[in-house]
């Protein structure tokens, strides 16, 4: 099978990076999503980020300009989805809305179309459960910011066929990105070696070990990270790492995944990171 229309189904912080990488790449690609506001602000943020490539001659301006021409949007998911070969989900991480969405694509996308999603730590092989195509059914697990990094996690489900992996695995070859397959466990491979090491980071604050600055600075300079443990969770979003982690702890049942009650602290008192300003670190 040959991609050559995509659909992108939540125009949100992955969702419009996806949809920037595929249309510069030769793809056609429609962007979906519910809030037209929002479209309207994916729209320009991937203007912004195209120029920015351009400026730093990562891309011509012809590029930039073919790749806008490739790209629509719309908030109605039906007609987004109705010629596309690949269809990438990236709407917030619930499941009973990941359920509804799948349904809606099952119903409207092509029969022979490939369903993707990028989960971060829901199972591909229930999602795929959510259809009558299970075998078209797959991860494809993107990094934020999705134009500069260049991992994807290709995540084979239960009943995930090798047709359907080969193919996006190919894509993801040809968006200049890396594909890793991995299987269909909580975490995949990303979260389920990350969260831990930032969990843990999270009780050396607790328990007085070291300040938040000189735990960052140990694995940056100590280990040659770029990014120190509480610096990632904080750009992250503790609201997201806590849920991953609750979703480590409950599905593979070890304590080992306990989440810090100090992240549980800060989640309730809303210092979730970046995003509101504060978390183990300031932000203006
Ligand atoms: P986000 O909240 O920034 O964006 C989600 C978008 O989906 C919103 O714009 C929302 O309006 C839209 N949406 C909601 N319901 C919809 C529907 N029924 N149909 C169409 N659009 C709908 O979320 P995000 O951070 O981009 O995350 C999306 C997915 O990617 C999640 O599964 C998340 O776990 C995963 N993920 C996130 C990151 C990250 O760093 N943010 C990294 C890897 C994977």
């Amino acid at each position: 099978m040959t991609v050559q229309t995509v659909a992108i189904v939540g125009a949100g912080t992955m969702g419009n990076g996806i949809a920037h990488v595929f249309a510069l790449h030769g793809y056609e690609t429609t962007l979906i999503d519910l809030d037209e506001p929002l479209l309207d602000e994916a729209r320009g943020t991937i203007e912004q980020n195209l120029t920015r490539q351009v400026e730093k001659d990562a891309i011509a301006p012809a590029d930039r300009a073919d790749a806008l021409d490739r790209l629509s949007f719309t908030p109605d998911t039906a007609s987004g989805v109705a010629v596309a070969d690949l269809v990438v989900e990236a709407v917030p991480e619930e499941r009973s809305l990941k359920a509804e969405v799948f349904g809606t694509l099952d119903e409207h996308a092509p029969d022979e179309a490939i369903l993707a999603s990028n989960t971060s730590s829901i199972s591909i092989t229930w999602i795929g459960s959510q259809t009558d195509r299970p075998d078209r059914v797959v991860g494809m697990h993107f990094f934020n910011p999705v134009p500069v990094m260049t991992l994807v996690e290709a995540v084979r489900g239960q009943r995930t066929s090798d047709a359907t992996y080969d193919v996006v695995a190919d894509v993801a070859d040809d968006l200049g990105k890396h594909p890793v397959e991995v299987d269909d466990y909580p975490g995949f491979v990303s979260n389920r070696v990350l969260m831990p090491m930032i969990n843990e980071a999270i009780f050396c604050v607790m328990e007085g070990v070291a300040e938040p600055d000189d735990i960052d600075t140990v694995m940056t300079l100590g280990m040659n990270h770029p990014m120190g443990p509480l610096t990632l969770a904080d750009f992250i979003g503790l609201d997201v790492c806590l849920h991953i982690l609750e979703v480590l702890h409950d599905e593979l049942g070890d304590d080992k995944y306990r989440p810090c009650p100090l992240l549980r602290r800060k989640v309730t008192a809303g210092q979730l990171g970046r995003k509101t300003g504060e978390g183990f670190f300031e932000y203006e």
